[in-house]
């Protein structure tokens, strides 16, 4: 007879709803999904800054068996997103299973059972946990002198204050020009606040134009399925074959993509002097290109300073850069990025014999293939380290894995073992293999960037998404070592 196993899924964010689902669909009953706030959306309810929005097309970033031809813009608004996660969150009923408000603060394994701790003080023991925590979810705070001086308002785009005037005639600064900043500042600038951009390091920026989708267009969209279809299809092709090669070493694509880049800086920056400041010296594709056609009119207009000269400190008027000159600000925003290698840290984890899992990572943060962790048996991390983040859909990238998880969980179900881990030589061959096609990658190009581990290996998958769909098919038994409860090994070598 099959076993309903206990399963707990951390965070109620895309890949936490999506994990509900599939469980329920597959007859599990004993589903919790801890979330630690009181909504669900995850990056989409934490990001709200002016701006906000997904780089991957609308179409392409959605649950595949739940299509949405509604979509009012071609790159969706993070409004708009999270709506989209509320209705499913509905439809699938999700909602029963969701303790809000509940963060998991402990995890420990013992005799094939995790037993939780949660904010609440409260306990459970779980035969399957599941980390759907996300990558880029723990802002990163820079380390600039005096940070803690400033007397304006200061804080960081993943927890933007809307309470802050950051409208006309505001003196606003921000540090960073990544993929968040590039949405953020034209917002700010439009808005006719007096804008101080903070350029560390330059950034390619690829031309795709957003636009909105028509009413007529949506009926069109919804009356004929086939042409949701396509679009959809198109979006996936056009990632896979053209973005992700790109930045995968295939020299066409990488060439065609680099030109649409260099072109698209020559022809949008009239004034060269700005031109060559907003000129990268690295390979495109290094850190991730910034699909944007918004920043570069924004940062010509009058009231925009592109400041280079880099920050010395910051004091309780705005912020010294190191050619003596002190920018007056009444807001410092940090759009500085996030810490992805914590994944589900600083949950207090501790797998078999007592391993904790900072002593597991303290060389690196490694697992196989991307999930599944030696010593953490019956754990499963979503997106975790070399998955495919950054050249695809991560929604699509969760329903593989999603399928993934639930093979193994049926084999859990119809008695063919009580405890699952990888063996340490299938972690271990699986890392050489992606370390071997990081050489050709695009982000060993010399930059630095949230892609790098502090060894410098890139944290991505470096081949194609079939080649990584194709491995995430079916789980390879041989790679796995599982036992009973009574510890007898019944795949042992
Ligand atoms: P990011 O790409 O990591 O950019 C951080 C920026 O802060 C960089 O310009 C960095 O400069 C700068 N910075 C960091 N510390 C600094 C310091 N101490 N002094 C000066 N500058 C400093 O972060 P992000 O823009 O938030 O984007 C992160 C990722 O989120 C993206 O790559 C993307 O995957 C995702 N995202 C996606 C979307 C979307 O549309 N789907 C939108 C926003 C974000 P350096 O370059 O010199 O390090």
């Amino acid at each position: 007879m099959k076993r309903n196993p206990s399963v707990c899924v951390i965070g109620a964010g895309m890949t936490g709803i999506l994990l509900a689902i599939k469980l329920r669909d597959a007859g599990i009953s004993d589903i919790t999904v801890f979330e630690k706030k009181d909504e669900i959306g995850g990056t989409w309810r934490e990001n709200t800054y002016p701006g906000v929005a997904c780089d991957v097309p609308s179409h392409m970033y959605t649950y595949s068996f739940e299509p949405n031809p509604d979509w009012s813009n071609f790159f969706a608004r993070g409004p708009e997103i999270k709506e989209y996660f509320e209705r499913v969150t509905d439809k699938y009923d999700v909602r029963k299973y969701i303790r809000f408000n509940e963060g998991v603060t402990e995890a420990r394994y013992s005799g094939a059972k995790w037993s939780l701790t949660t904010s609440k003080n409260l306990h459970y023991t779980f035969d399957f946990l599941i980390a759907a925590t996300g990558i880029l979810h723990h802002p990163s705070f820079p380390d600039i002198p005096g940070l803690d001086t400033f007397d304006g308002e200061i804080f960081h785009t993943a927890e933007w204050d809307h309470s802050v005037n950051t409208g006309s005639g505001v003196k606003v600064g921000i540090i960073g020009t990544g993929s968040t900043a590039a949405q953020a500042i034209p917002e700010l600038v439009n808005n006719g606040a007096d804008v101080s951009v903070f350029q560390r390091t330059p950034q390619w920026l690829l031309p795709l134009s957003d636009f909105s989708i028509g009413d007529k267009t949506k009926r069109f969209l919804n009356r004929y399925s086939f042409a949701h279809k396509f679009m959809r299809r198109f979006a996936i092709w056009f990632m896979e074959h053209m973005f992700t090669k790109a930045v995968t070493g295939h020299p066409i694509q990488k060439k065609l993509l680099e030109w649409a880049c260099r072109i698209n800086l020559r022809l949008s920056i009239k004034n060269r002097v700005l031109r060559q400041k907003l000129k990268p010296n690295y390979q495109v594709g290094c850190k991730r290109v910034i699909v944007n056609t918004t920043f570069y009119p924004a940062i010509q207009k009058e009231n925009a300073h592109l400041i280079t000269s880099g920050i010395e400190r910051i004091t309780e008027d705005g912020v010294l850069t190191k050619d003596g000159t002190l920018h007056k600000l009444d807001v410092i925003v940090l759009s500085t990025g996030f810490k992805p290698l914590n994944f589900m840290r600083p949950m207090n984890m501790t797998g078999r014999n007592g391993l904790h899992i900072d002593t597991a990572w303290q060389h690196s943060v490694k697992a196989y293939p991307s999930m599944l962790l030696p010593n953490f048996p019956n754990f499963f991390l979503m997106l975790g380290p070399n998955t495919p983040i950054g050249n695809f859909s991560v929604i699509a990238m969760s329903e593989v894995q999603a399928d993934y998880v639930m093979q193994l969980i049926e084999k859990w179900r119809n008695n063919e073992f009580d405890e699952i881990e990888p063996r340490q030589e299938a972690v271990q061959r699986f890392n050489n293999y992606v370390k071997e096609g990081l050489k050709g990658t695009a982000w060993v190009g010399g930059c630095q960037s949230w892609y790098l581990d502090p060894d410098g290996d890139p944290i991505l998958w470096p081949y194609t998404w079939g080649e990584w769909v194709k491995q995430m098919a079916k789980p390879n038994m041989a790679d796995l070592q599982t036992r009973s409860v009574t510890n007898q090994s019944k795949n042992a070598a």
